[in-house]
């Protein structure tokens, strides 16, 4: 395999394309705008790009890496091109539906998902070295042939990450949890705090964030069009994490309400014991 294509030349696809051809692939990339494939070229992240699908017949491999909401479409428009062992793969950040609606588009697919980003967007906030030590989700299902699954291993192992193979919905349920609410109740938190009635108190509140407001704030300040994205397209595994989380704040508005400091303690010991399991 020596020819990688990469479709849509962002934070996501520019990172990967800096990262392969490093690694000695040749990589050609599609973009939406003729502004975005020059400065791709510029920077490096890809041999060469243009705005037309066409260039895509000479890729042995090709990574999608668009908006979620024009993955479809771009598939379609894209398979007259592609020789018909051309391997195809995605970085959606939501699977289930992604697969669901590529697999029967293109018999050589299988969904992927790097578990790596910034709170930047566009082919100006690509970098070298993004995906290292990342986890890595491919979603393949019963009819993916395991070559392709092997193929797309062999060219993102070497990116430094940390490959898992999960189902699309397990993979949906569980980035609900770690990815998607976070989103939500950091933007909540952030709508909360400039909801405050008093200027004096806010504008202190402002002065005085810190490193805490900044940690538990960062997710909420990102990419407004990727939350909506994850939402959208992992409605249903969001809103179910969004109902346990309610609940789980009430306890707590509960508990200070009673001044149950023991039980308090009891549960924010629990949570101090808890987050190692998921921040290693
Ligand atoms: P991004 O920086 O906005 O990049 C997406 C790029 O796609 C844009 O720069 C845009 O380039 C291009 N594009 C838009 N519509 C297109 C079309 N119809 N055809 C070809 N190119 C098109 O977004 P991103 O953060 O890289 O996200 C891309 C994908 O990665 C999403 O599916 C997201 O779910 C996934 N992902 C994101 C993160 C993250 O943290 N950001 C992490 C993991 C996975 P133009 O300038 O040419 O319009």
């Amino acid at each position: 395999m020596k020819t990688i294509g990469i479709v849509g030349l962002g934070l996501i696809g520019g990172s990967l394309g800096l990262d392969l051809r490093a690694l000695g692939y040749r990589v050609i990339g599609v973009s939406r705008k003729q502004q975005t494939c020059q400065r791709a070229m510029e920077r490096g992240a890809v041999d060469t790009a243009t705005t037309q699908l066409a260039v895509l017949q000479q890729a042995d491999l090709v990574f999608l890496c668009t908006p979620l909401g024009v993955m479809a479409e771009t598939v379609r428009e894209m398979r007259p091109h592609l020789q018909e062992d051309t391997v195809l793969t995605d970085v959606g950040s939501v699977k289930g539906w992604v697969v669901q609606t590529i697999a029967p588009l293109w018999p050589n697919f299988v969904g992927g998902h790097p578990m790596a980003g910034t709170a930047e967007s566009g082919i100006e906030s690509a970098q070298r070295r993004l995906f290292v030590g990342a986890p890595y989700v491919l979603t393949p299902i019963e009819t993916t042939p395991s070559a392709v699954v092997d193929q797309v291993e062999q060219v993102v192992r070497p990116l430094g990450t940390q490959l898992y193979c999960c189902q699309p919905e397990i993979h949906d349920q569980a980035v609900a949890w770690i990815s998607h609410l976070p989103v939500m109740v950091s933007s909540s938190l952030i709508h909360a705090c400039l909801g405050e009635a008093s200027t004096a108190v806010l504008s202190l509140a402002k002065q005085l964030a810190s490193s805490g407001f900044r940690d538990t704030s960062r997710v909420g300040g990102g990419n407004p069009e990727l939350g909506v994205m994850m939402a959208r397209y992992n409605q249903d595994a969001l809103l179910e994490t969004l109902r346990c989380y309610r609940q789980s704040l009430e306890q707590l508005e509960q508990l200070i309400q009673q001044g149950a400091w023991d039980q308090l303690e009891q549960e924010l010991l629990e949570t101090q014991q808890g987050r190692p399991e998921f921040i290693k």
